[in-house]
């Protein structure tokens, strides 16, 4: 842990979940031993968002998942970030591999929507992450780097961001990055931060680790220097391994 404030952990549910399916998720998030030293976010499914609001812990704060670029309007199909501020969600995740690689989010689109989510007060997940073939290539910093840039041409504050990187080759398949793969990409955000940003920006800016994080191999990335926290897929449905992980630091 290098980034000022609390081990951040995320949920992300993705498109994930029913009515019934959601109750119990937030009954065993409500009753679960979480320590007090880390923050902890989940994101539902959009249409959830308002369930979840209202019967989560206090304790947790609500993500989505996605936000439109701008003020709403006839925007078929879009939520804007002030609808979600309007229903007390706290956090968007934006620039999520599966919403680039296969909804087609430009790194521009993304660093637009992310400007336009922190202008409204939300705080913002800015994920990062390399493909596969790109990293067998040697390009896994270039790629990062260049996601980081497109979110830096639209972000001024960075007080409220929380960068994920995670590696698309590691998402949902069950390929953990290692600790010390993790380890070295974190490593090189925190000096591009400290390069292109500032510093300051730098060491307190939060950069949290995703792609096939679980119960049994939290622990082992938590003791990283510069992995500050974790964004959760699959594992973050399971209410008690999420709780695991949300402790993986302690
Ligand atoms: P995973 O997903 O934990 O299921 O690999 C992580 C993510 O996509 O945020």
């Amino acid at each position: 842990m290098t980034g000022a404030g609390k081990f951040f952990v995320g949920g992300n549910w993705k498109c994930n979940g029913t009515t019934e399916s959601i109750k119990k998720l937030v009954e065993d998030l409500n009753s679960a031993q979480i320590e007090d030293d880390v923050d902890v976010v989940v994101a539902p499914p959009f249409l959830y968002i308002s369930q979840v609001v209202g019967s989560l812990t206090d304790r947790i704060e609500v993500s989505a998942q996605n936000s439109w670029v701008g003020k709403g309007g006839a925007f078929t199909g879009e939520i804007s970030a002030d609808q979600l501020v309007d229903v007390g969600v706290k956090w968007v995740i934006q620039g999520h591999s599966e919403r680039r690689h296969v909804i087609g989010e430009s790194n521009s689109t993304v660093g637009k929507k992310s400007a336009y989510a922190l202008s409204k007060g939300l705080g913002l997940i800015a994920c990062v992450g390399e493909l596969l073939e790109e990293r067998e290539a040697g390009r896994t910093t270039d790629v990062v780097f260049e996601q980081l840039q497109a979110y830096a041409d639209e972000i001024s504050d960075w007080s409220k961001v929380v960068i994920a990187y995670e590696p698309v080759w590691a998402i949902g398949t069950g390929k953990v990055a290692s600790p010390q793969q993790a380890q070295e990409v974190h490593s090189a955000i925190r000096s591009w931060l400290s390069d292109k940003i500032s510093p300051e920006v730098s060491s307190a800016t939060r950069i949290i680790y995703g792609g096939s994080v679980n119960g049994a191999n939290s622990a082992e990335l938590a003791k990283q220097e510069d992995i500050d926290g974790f964004l959760v897929g699959g594992a973050s449905l399971k209410g008690p391994e999420f709780a695991t992980i949300c402790n993986a630091v302690t």
